[in-house]
């Protein structure tokens, strides 16, 4: 029998919000029920500027219709039924594809007063609210709830308690009240239903605290790494490694595996294999059994709600964003004796991973570009985190190495939109009788005999020049110096050059090379087109050369009376191919008249090869 549908009436066009900038298309990602029933969430990839709902009420049965323009679902469609409550089914599907229409349906019986759902925007989440409606599937009950074992890993949203909030831009864009009440659902629902909420007004910005659980229902391998998708927000624990086989284990608290997927095992790559398993009633566990597990890392999505298992080299060459965020504050403050905190706020969800090594965090932000490493280091006010150093990632994105103890606890909090990232860093004082018996200088290289000494230019190529002064005449005396001063303490000193010669980049490698160099110094004068530009750089490239340019930077740039410029990771052909551990260092800018200057008295030669031989001494631990 052919059922009559009959359009009862259009009952609105919602122009939610009245921004017309964003032409871009929404990707829809998921579809997020919470626990206080009251609440359906679609979850886009990026924040939700700009949209137009159309919504239609329809009969046999009663359902309400809400079409999306200008988005994607990227998800196949999907259809919940919901057993005893008012709302027996919810269907999301991609409508239309020309022009794009993402269509959420909503199936319910009589006594649901659709004239009381409400659409709001929060971030990169549409939202439809109703009005103490139940959800009484179980599943979806198991997301987006309140459980102490989850306290490393809940999120935040700051919820300002003035009449408005504001975005990146400053844009006001949702009334507190509406946004309160969406995040209260969120909390522990007895909680909510035992007290009315009072809001207290306060001159500081409210920090709910929110915590989810997961749904993993889908393993997908990708070029040998595995996307580990669900609903909800996934969060995992610290990883660790067991042997015979090596494995690398994630547990993943308040996680709910998919029966279809449970112990499955997929193919990473030859003798490599992933699996997910329900671990205990509340969490899963992730076992990958690999010969390679130092080289895996969890990358959180723009919604948390995947995590891309990725190992280091097979993840090159993988597009991992569609868009870019910047970084538009961030700060690190010391919070008390033992502890740091480091914050981030992005201007875009951000895609990350935290991995954690014996001496190391890493942070990598792989959407993430503008980053100004000068405004950061100027807003690091911890003496620890100032210790942080930071490289590019491949394409785009920023990895940020902060340097820990063994004994250092990570904390780490992202924000529900993910855009916002904390860190703590917490290091316990260490007990008085580890620091007593002071432990013998060690020597870190104790077999380095040979240094290199490489004056930049020479012959043909002059280098920079000003005023009639040749970068390669000051490179080659600076040069000397340096080999004077390393012979007196012992070392065999082999210098590239010793006259004005010509010597290709590939010849001074080969020399170094032939000459079993132990070490690399390559002496450069810098310029730029405008005369402002001035001060004192070290560059290295090879991760071998990172400490011994560290050493000889922190010298010379206390050495010389000049601005530092900082320590930078550059692909300069000598440092880059030649094997051992290697440094160029501009010594300063020949375009700066001031600087010129002083670069040509012996005062200043004299004193940059000692600053470069006393961070050679200190490297080797001879100092
Ligand atoms: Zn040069």
């Amino acid at each position: 029998m052919l059922k009559k549908l009959i359009l009862i009436f259009f009952i609105l066009i919602i122009n939610l919000f009245n921004f017309v900038s964003a032409e871009e298309v929404l990707k829809i990602n998921s579809i997020n029920f919470d626990n206080s029933d009251n609440m359906i969430f679609l979850t886009a990839a990026s924040k939700v500027m700009y949209i137009n709902v159309k919504s239609m009420k329809l009969s046999n049965p009663n359902r309400i219709s809400f079409d999306i323009e200008n988005a994607i679902l990227t998800k196949p469609n999907s259809s919940w039924s919901l057993k005893n409550s008012d709302i027996t089914q919810v269907k999301l599907s991609q409508f239309t594809t020309n022009p794009n229409v993402v269509r959420l349906v909503i199936t319910y019986n009589k006594n649901f007063n659709v004239n009381k759902l409400k659409l709001y925007r929060i971030d990169n989440n549409i939202v439809f609210a109703y009005d103490k409606k139940t959800f009484n599937n179980k599943f979806l009950s198991t997301i987006y709830d309140d459980e102490k074992s989850t306290n490393n890993y809940y999120e935040y949203t700051t919820i300002s308690e003035d009449a408005k909030t504001t975005n990146a831009n400053g844009e006001a864009y949702i009334k507190t009240p509406e946004a309160i009440a969406v995040q209260n659902a969120f909390n522990n629902k007895n909680e909510l239903v035992k007290k009315t909420p009072t809001y207290v007004q306060t001159s500081k910005p409210k920090v709910q605290k929110l915590k989810s659980k997961f749904y993993v229902n889908r393993i997908d391998v990708k070029r040998g790494n595995a996307l580990i998708r669900g609903i909800g927000t996934i969060a995992i624990e610290s990883p660790f490694v067991i042997s015979n086989p090596t494995r690398l284990v994630f547990d993943m608290p308040n996680t709910y595996v998919a029966q279809e997927i449970r112990n499955k095992e997929y193919v990473l790559g030859e003798n490599e294999t992933i699996k997910i398993g329900q671990f205990e009633p509340t969490k899963a566990r992730i076992v990958v059994t690999s010969e390679d597990v130092e080289k895996f890392r969890p990358i959180y999505s723009y919604d948390s709600q995947s995590i891309f298992l990725a190992h280091d080299d097979r993840i090159l060459g993988m597009k991992l964003y569609d868009r870019t965020s910047a970084i538009y504050t961030y700060s690190a403050k010391k919070v008390n004796d033992t502890t740091d905190a480091l914050h981030f706020v992005f201007t875009e969800p951000i895609i990350h991973s935290i991995k954690k090594f014996s001496n190391r965090l890493e942070i990598n932000l792989y959407n993430s570009s503008g980053f100004d490493h000068e405004a950061y280091k100027r807003n690091l006010n911890s003496e620890f985190l100032a210790k942080l150093r930071t490289d590019k990632l491949p394409y785009v994105g920023i990895k940020i190495i902060v340097p820990i103890k063994k004994t250092t606890n990570i904390n780490y909090q992202q924000s529900f939109d993910n855009k916002q990232l904390k860190v703590i860093f917490e290091t316990p004082k260490e007990a008085e009788i580890k620091t007593s018996p002071a432990p013998a200088i060690i020597k870190k290289n104790p077999n380095v005999k040979t240094i290199i000494i490489d004056a930049g230019h020479g012959g043909s190529d002059v280098g920079a020049t000003r005023e009639g002064i040749y970068e390669k005449d000051l490179t080659l005396d600076m040069s000397k110096r340096l080999a004077t001063i390393l012979k007196k303490k012992g070392f065999d000193v082999e210098m590239v050059r010793t006259n004005d010669t010509y010597v290709s980049l590939q010849d001074r490698v080969l020399f170094t090379e032939k000459n079993k160099g132990d070490l690399f110094v390559s002496i450069h004068v810098n310029s730029s087109v405008t005369p402002e530009g001035n001060g004192l750089e070290t560059h290295y490239y090879t991760p071998q050369s990172y400490d011994f340019a560290q050493a000889v930077h922190k010298e010379f740039a206390s050495a010389i009376n000049a601005k530092d410029r900082g320590l930078f990771k550059s692909k300069f052909y000598v440092i880059n191919h030649t094997t051992c551990p290697s440094i160029l260092v501009e010594t300063g800018f020949i375009s700066n008249p001031e600087e010129r200057k002083e670069l040509m008295t012996s005062e200043r030669k004299q004193k940059t090869a000692e600053a470069i031989a006393k961070g050679i001494l200190k490297y080797l631990g001879k100092d």
